[in-house]
């Protein structure tokens, strides 16, 4: 299966980027949304798993669950809860989420229960081979990493997660929206367009720096996607 997108609806910055870190370097997407309302958006349309804060502003996490429910939206969802009474609450009200953790947690659990629920839900996922190697170009995504010919290219963050996240999805045409969802994330509020631009200085460094050939297409009115040379 692709690789899984785990929807992380935090409010806590810290803990948003805790789990964020933890669960890229197992080799999932992640998507982190800071309220409810952008929560529901993304577990909709784009989540294979959902990690919910119960305390989130605007719309808090037990209510996002059971709407989620109550539409037969059947995302598996891990509810993260911050007092014990909360516990109460998430079992008693029987929202059909999948699992809960008490705050703190240790994010290696967060991951293992991550895990357990996609088997559950029968979506197992198995971490792959996390370097990624299309002629002279390497990925190395636990690194964070790009290389032609064993070099490394020095891609800022935003540059590499575009890079990555076409290239995870080689030969398939990701809109722009797509990509400044998984790339700045679901409440990114700038212009698309930002996109276009980092993708120049990725094409620069990686394509022209290096004389490799067109690899990041540009699909018109669309977006962009990946192509074996
Ligand atoms: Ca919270």
């Amino acid at each position: 299966m692709p690789t899984p997108i785990v929807l992380v609806a935090e409010d806590d910055a810290a803990i948003r980027d805790l789990l964020t870190h933890h669960l890229q370097r197992d080799g999932f997407e992640v998507v982190a949304v800071a309220d409810g309302n952008a929560a529901l958006r993304s577990a909709r349309e784009l989540a294979d798993v959902v990690l919910l804060d119960v305390g989130l502003p605007v719309i808090d996490g037990l209510e996002v669950a059971r709407v989620l429910r109550r539409d037969k939206h059947d995302v598996p969802i891990v509810m993260l809860t911050a007092r014990s009474d909360e516990i109460d609450r998430v079992l008693g009200l029987e929202l059909g989420a999948d699992d809960y953790i008490c705050k703190p947690f240790s994010p290696r659990e967060v991951v293992a229960r991550v895990k357990a629920v996609l088997r559950r839900a029968g979506k197992p996922f198995t971490s792959r081979a996390s370097i990624l190697q299309f002629g002279r170009l390497q990925i190395d995504e636990s690194a964070r990493e790009a290389r032609v010919d064993g070099i490394d290219i020095k891609l800022k963050p935003r540059e590499f997660g575009l890079l990555l996240a076409l290239a995870l999805n080689s030969g398939v045409a990701l809109s722009r929206r797509a990509l400044v969802e998984r790339v700045w994330g679901y409440d990114f509020a700038g212009d698309e367009r930002t996109v276009d631009v980092h993708i120049r200085r990725v094409r620069r460094k990686i394509e022209e720096q290096h004389g490799l050939p067109p690899m990041l297409q540009t699909v018109h009115g669309f977006g962009y996607k990946f192509m074996r040379a």
